[in-house]
């Protein structure tokens, strides 16, 4: 079998994955709409650094065998820069960004992130392409990530692109691999299922696509969540078939804050600071705003004066609330591709008045974006301060003063929502989440039937206003909490 350097990546965070995608591939997660989005945008990504590194030839079909022998045919020919030239060494499979050829089979690697940094997995990316190109008689001269610089604009003089030199570490990581890719062989020629505990692995670097599969019996709470077990610990519970927190002996030796956590989740029991929330709601002043931006954000700039992932709102939607319990709705989404910020900016101060409080939920993310906003339009830059001098956040409010089990720590507005007002209003709405909106708002540009490109609008204003709905809600339970 022939692996290819996803596999590998992937066996360095659980050999199991690889296995389940060998032979039970029906039990993968489909990809979210995050994951197709950062796919097309990595796509672009890889497009201009071909610009940036010029002057090669692209092998573009993606099949393997074809790409290979394009790849000979273009090396026989004597070109010395190729893009996505395929090799095979090994048992192991690649395709490299960008290779230079040098004389005497010297060669210079460049793998193209998305990224703005270098980080653990991409060593091993690239010292998979190091260990092929060694296979194939290549002395590889220089290994280099290049990653996103996130300094760069569309007007300054900082490149697109800065590269990392990873030449020593890639090169002592290539020559552990044969071992590695001989376990995997081994691993995915056994047709029994792997035995491979659950663990933090799971989600780090990457949520796995069998995490569902996996985690199916494990209660939300459980001695897998128990905040800084160590390994040795969690391993010594599982071994004596300990996963429920009730089951945890009384002498296990566990730290305070650890006893504190499993007395919490067992008890049932929530804790509301109801006095703290009343010091908090009695600041807020009428009529009180809840404010909540959609934002658009890209790897290659799309907006003059903007830097690569600067969030870039495209919608809002703003809740009005007066004393006497009368509730406005305002919103905007703007509807094409344009460089959406003097849009966005004008209409959010029109509706959202001169006085009143603003709550938001997260505040450091709304207060970033109308930050940005106001430096990139200094007409509208004292409007847009005023408005960040009138934002609270109900995150920390709620963070702070109500604890619930089934809240499990996450206090995202979506679980907040479920859990405090017993509310699954998001489960109804065809976009849920936040990427999900970002990804529909960038496909609705490619619509081209007027009443597809309208139901996608409406999605995201159905979305845009739960936000802001469910904070309003909140907002309501807060008082119902402290009367
Ligand atoms: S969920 Fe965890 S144990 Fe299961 S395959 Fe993925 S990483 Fe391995």
């Amino acid at each position: 079998m022939n692996f290819t350097k996803k596999d590998l990546i992937l066996s360095a965070q659980c050999r199991k994955a690889v296995w389940l995608q060998a032979y039970r591939p029906e039990l993968a997660a489909e990809a979210d709409a995050g994951s197709q989005l950062r796919f097309e945008q990595g796509n672009q990504v890889d497009l201009v650094a071909r610009e940036y590194f010029e002057g090669g030839e692209l092998i573009a079909d993606l099949e393997w065998d074809n790409a290979s022998q394009q790849t000979h045919a273009l090396l026989e020919a004597g070109v010395t820069r190729l893009y996505q030239p395929a090799f095979g060494a090994q048992g192991l499979r690649i395709r490299v960004d960008v290779l230079d050829v040098h004389p005497n089979r010297n060669v210079v690697l460049r793998e193209v992130k998305m990224s703005t940094r270098l980080k653990d997995e991409h060593l091993l990316d690239i010292a998979s392409q190091v260990f092929v190109l060694q296979g194939c008689g290549y002395r590889v001269e220089q290994a280099y990530l290049v990653a996103v610089n996130n300094a760069h604009t569309p007007e300054n003089e900082i490149p697109l692109f800065h590269e990392v030199e990873v030449t020593p570490e890639v090169l002592q990581l290539a020559s552990q691999l044969e071992q590695q890719v001989t376990e995997l062989t081994g691993m995915v020629d056994t047709e029994a299922e792997p035995d491979v505990p659950i663990g933090k692995h799971c989600t780090k670097p990457w949520t796995c696509a069998f995490y569902d599969y996996c985690w199916q019996d494990v209660p939300k709470a459980s001695v897998l969540s128990i905040p800084r077990l160590s390994p040795k610990k969690l391993d010594a519970l599982r071994s004596q078939g300990i996963l429920r927190l009730d089951d945890v002996p009384p002498s296990f030796s566990l730290t305070d804050k650890q006893r504190d956590y499993i007395a919490f989740q067992t008890s049932g029991m929530q804790t509301i600071h109801r006095s703290a929330i009343k010091e908090e709601l009695d600041l807020f002043v009428y009529p009180v705003y809840f404010l909540d931006f959609e934002t658009h954000s890209a790897p290659i700039p799309p907006y003059p004066h903007t830097y690569p992932y600067q969030q870039v709102p495209f919608q809002f939607s703003v809740h009005e609330l007066h004393e006497d319990r009368t509730l406005l709705h305002h919103e905007y989404l703007h509807l094409t591709d344009s460089d959406p910020r003097q849009a966005v900016a004008e209409h959010l101060i029109q509706c959202i008045g001169d006085s009143g409080s603003i709550l938001t939920y997260n505040a450091r993310f709304e207060i970033k974006v109308l930050e940005e906003l106001a430096t990139a339009l200094p007409q509208y830059a004292d409007a847009l301060q005023r408005i960040i001098g009138r934002v609270y956040d109900q995150l920390p409010l709620i963070r702070k003063n109500v604890q619930d089990p089934e809240l499990h720590r996450s206090y995202s507005l979506k679980t907040v929502t479920r859990v405090l007002l017993n509310d699954d209003a998001y489960a109804n709405l065809t976009i849920a989440n936040g990427q999900a909106a970002h990804f529909a708002w960038v496909r609705m540009h490619e619509l081209t039937d007027p009443e597809a490109r309208r139901q996608v609008a409406e999605n995201l204003k159905a979305y845009c206003c739960q936000d802001t709905l469910a904070q309003v809600h909140l907002h309501y339970w807060c008082e119902r909490v402290i009367a």
